[in-house]
């Protein structure tokens, strides 16, 4: 094994794979999120892993958000910073969403992945161009072709290799429709956000066609520093960065909040509405299984929720002899979770529909709803059932002008929202996809994670969500820390500069 690029943390194991010459047990494809929570959950039930990446273990680039209950314990500690300050604005007032947020450190989360592989780990640099699954390898493996000519034999393969999904294309019904976004680490000198505060959508201003409308994106990152990113939640066409840049900064110009000194630029651009890919020889997993959730955009999060249910398939499988590959299928798209899918591209095809003017009266139905019933529509696993209901909520909820264009969305596509109406209706059905031995063990989903999302939805008083917090720290002058996790934080100020971005909340006048 040749790993050469810098390594920033304790570099995989070295020489040929564990288990001898034989062929590796799992043979993933990519060196993201998606395969290194997948080959950290692998190695901990004692298998052989090779990770195929085309560079050595490096921080991941993108900057990840998630919210903080999203998160596994372990990954939670990966955090840089915690905002329990979480806005939304559809209208002129921001609604808190009272729910935490966090910013993953991807240096932290890499080498927290690293260690949880531990030895069991070998990371071989490569590009795979090819999988030949009737090439009988050694021991009747699976072989793996990389674009060097080297030939890597594996009892199962998956394919993480993200948004190209090297192995097999994704399917996007109705041609794929994107997620794009422009977004900036900068100083300024007047705050463009609330301190202390995260933005997960603000969808004011600037003056621009509101029929492509996008919104803020932004975090406190600590004294004169924020994260500002103007996006496009989902569009086909998507907006291109040159628009969205323009956009960020003409906002950011209006509100009289321009940047004076950039650390670092960031372009998004990935697909939203992947449909749920079939079974076969090689399994998908993260953004190569479409996993995105098509909503939100987030997969992160799932991913390392994914990992531990689908490694005790898979090796449960390979310890029995049957076809690991369509273990971790049934696994990781179990019957309601399909459903579930198709549920969510109707949403896409809803929101699509809509008139880009009727998107900020949309959330704002959504945010209306109880906390239980939007967190329950964000998280990927949440069964038909309650994500219809929560789908009706919002229709019942919004203006005439959003339900029309719903309604059309929903005729369209008449089985799905039939088959949805009817799971609407039903009581829920304990999940069958999870093997106890799967919920027993260290690290996996410990609760049945349907039963859960219901319990949530169902019985959980509504938190008041619909009150908005007074506008008027935009503008100020802000300079503390907002690492919620951060040792050197003045935890007294900190919770002062909640309490005071929270006053009005909680009918106090400052
Ligand atoms: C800029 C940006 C910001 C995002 N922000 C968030 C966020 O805040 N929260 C969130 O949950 N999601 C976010 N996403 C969406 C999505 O979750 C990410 O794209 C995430 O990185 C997907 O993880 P992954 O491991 O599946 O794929 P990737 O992170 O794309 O990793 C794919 C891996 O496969 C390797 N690879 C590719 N082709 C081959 C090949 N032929 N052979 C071998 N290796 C190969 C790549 O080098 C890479 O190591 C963001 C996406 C982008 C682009």
């Amino acid at each position: 094994m040749t790993d050469t690029a810098p390594q920033p943390t304790r570099p995989p194991r070295e020489g040929p794979p564990p288990g001898g010459p034989g062929p590796t047990d799992v043979l993933i494809i990519g060196g993201g999120p998606a395969a290194l929570a997948l080959a950290a959950e692998l190695c901990a039930r004692q298998l052989s892993v090779r990770v195929v990446a085309p560079h050595a273990p490096t921080p991941f680039r993108p900057t990840y958000g998630a919210w903080l209950d999203a998160l596994p314990a372990w990954a939670q500690a990966c955090a840089a910073q915690v905002w329990t300050d979480v806005r939304v604005y559809t209208g002129p007032k921001p609604t808190p969403l009272l729910r935490p947020y966090a910013l993953l450190d991807n240096a932290r989360l890499l080498r927290a992945l690293l260690e949880r592989a531990g030895e069991g780990l070998h990371w071989t640099l490569g590009t795979v161009r090819t999988v030949d699954v009737d090439a009988r390898g050694p021991g009747g493996a699976a072989v793996v072709h990389g674009a060097g000519g080297e030939r890597w034999p594996a009892r199962v393969v998956v394919d993480a290799s993200g948004h190209g999904a090297v192995v097999n294309p994704l399917q996007f019904p109705g041609g794929p429709a994107f997620q794009t976004a422009f977004g900036l680490v900068a100083r300024f000198r007047r705050p463009p956000i609330a301190p202390g505060a995260m933005v997960w959508m603000d969808y004011r201003g600037p003056a621009h066609p509101p029929r492509l409308p996008t919104f803020l994106y932004a975090m406190h990152l600590g004294g004169d520093r924020y994260f500002v990113e103007e996006t496009s939640l989902i569009a086909r066409p998507a907006p291109d960065r040159g628009f969205l840049e323009r956009r960020l900064r003409a906002r950011l110009e209006e509100a009289g909040t321009p940047p004076h000194q950039t650390e670092s630029s960031e372009w998004v651009a990935f697909p939203m509405n992947a449909a749920a890919p079939a079974p076969g020889p090689v399994l998908a997993f993260g953004a190569a299984a479409g996993l995105v959730h098509p909503i939100s955009g987030f997969q992160v999060s799932g991913a390392l929720q994914d990992a531990p249910v689908v490694a005790q398939a898979l090796a449960q499988a390979l310890a029995s002899g049957t076809d690991a590959a369509q273990a971790g299928w049934d696994a990781l798209w179990p019957p309601e979770r399909r459903a579930a899918r198709d549920l969510h591209l109707l949403g896409v095809r809803a929101l699509l529909a809509l008139p880009g003017d009727a998107l900020p009266a949309f959330f704002q139905s959504f945010f209306r709803l109880g906390a239980p019933q939007w967190q329950a529509f964000l998280d990927p696993r949440t069964p038909t059932g309650p994500l219809a209901r929560t789908m009706l909520q919002v229709f019942a909820g919004a203006p005439w002008s959003v339900r029309r264009p719903l309604a059309a969305a929903g005729v369209a596509d008449a089985g799905v929202s039939v088959r949805a109406l009817s799971a609407a209706m039903k009581r829920p059905s304990p999940p069958s996809h999870l093997s106890p031995a799967a919920a027993r063990h260290p690290g996996a989903m410990t609760r049945s994670m349907d039963a859960q999302h219901d319990d949530a939805t169902l019985q959980r008083e509504d938190l008041d969500q619909t009150e908005t917090v007074e506008e008027g720290m935009q503008g100020s002058t802000g300079s503390t820390d907002a690492n919620g996790l951060d040792p050197q934080a003045d935890q007294q100020e900190k919770f002062q500069e909640l309490r005071d971005n929270l006053a009005p909340l909680a009918g106090q006048q400052e």
